[in-house]
């Protein structure tokens, strides 16, 4: 007895849909087709694979305000949204640049809309781009143009980054602390003959010493700015900025 839907297979088995594409169509089952293909003569029709942006699409659900959130697989512990591709894993962010870009994203990647770990591709920066952004920000808020170089000396035109709210950072400093943080450097001793103290900036006193700028700063004045910004000797020419976070060596008697 033939098929009670063969004629509507043949004619998507004659369209060029895959066994598997008919039988979701006509809600049948998918080993019935085959039979009917070869009836029919017709040749097998290569499964066509998802593209990394397709199977990226399929983990993705629309929130209000433009957010995208990721359904996909995460990274522990850090919650990042990754995507598996032929035997390679992505960051939903790069992915979604790409989308929205047409090109590589360069550096770290992620949405600066204030929703963690958003990946509409309107929402995702490259480094670059977040750079680019935030130093408008600054600019529109009234801040002044960042300096050459950092209180260490580093070139602050290859290496100047900016928090949200558009104060400018260091980048090479904030690797130069993750570093001595992450090797949590032994204590040595100080020309004065104090054991070298390695603290966050917001732990500074006056009267310390701080050592991990080019030439030593004695600490007089500390001022606490919004964003956790504390500058050191406001205004003179030994001026330090740092963020409260930010480790220095101090010599602190
Ligand atoms: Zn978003
Ligand atoms: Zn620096």
């Amino acid at each position: 007895m033939p098929h009670p839907k063969r004629q509507e297979i043949a004619a998507l088995l004659r369209k060029g849909l895959t066994n598997a594409a008919v039988a979701r169509e006509l809600g049948c089952d998918r080993h019935s087709v085959g039979p009917i293909r070869k009836a029919l003569g017709l040749p097998n029709v290569p499964r066509q694979p998802l593209t990394l942006e397709q199977k990226w699409e399929t983990f993705t659900r629309p929130l209000p305000d433009g957010h995208v959130e990721w359904t996909g697989e995460r990274q522990r512990p850090s919650g990042t949204p990754v995507l598996g591709y032929r035997e390679e894993t992505h960051t939903a962010a790069r992915v979604a640049f790409r989308i929205r870009h047409g090109r590589e994203a360069s550096g770290y990647t992620y949405a600066d809309c204030g929703l963690k770990h958003c990946v509409a591709p309107d929402h995702v920066e490259d480094e670059p781009m977040r750079t680019r952004n935030r130093e408008q920000l600054r600019y529109l808020g009234g801040g002044p143009e960042h300096k050459e170089h950092c209180v260490r000396g580093h070139d602050l035109s290859a290496h100047v980054r900016y928090e949200p709210d558009g104060v400018a950072y260091c980048s090479a400093c904030k690797a130069d602390d993750k570093r001595r943080a992450r090797d949590n450097r032994p204590a040595t001793a100080t020309p004065e003959g104090n054991p070298v103290q390695t603290i966050q900036a917001h732990q500074l006193q006056q009267g310390d010493v701080i050592t991990s700028t080019p030439e030593p700063v004695t600490v007089r004045v500390i001022e606490q700015r919004p964003g956790g910004v504390h500058i050191t000797n406001p205004g003179d020419p030994d001026e330090v900025d740092g963020r409260a976070w930010q480790w220095v060596t101090v010599d602190r008697a």
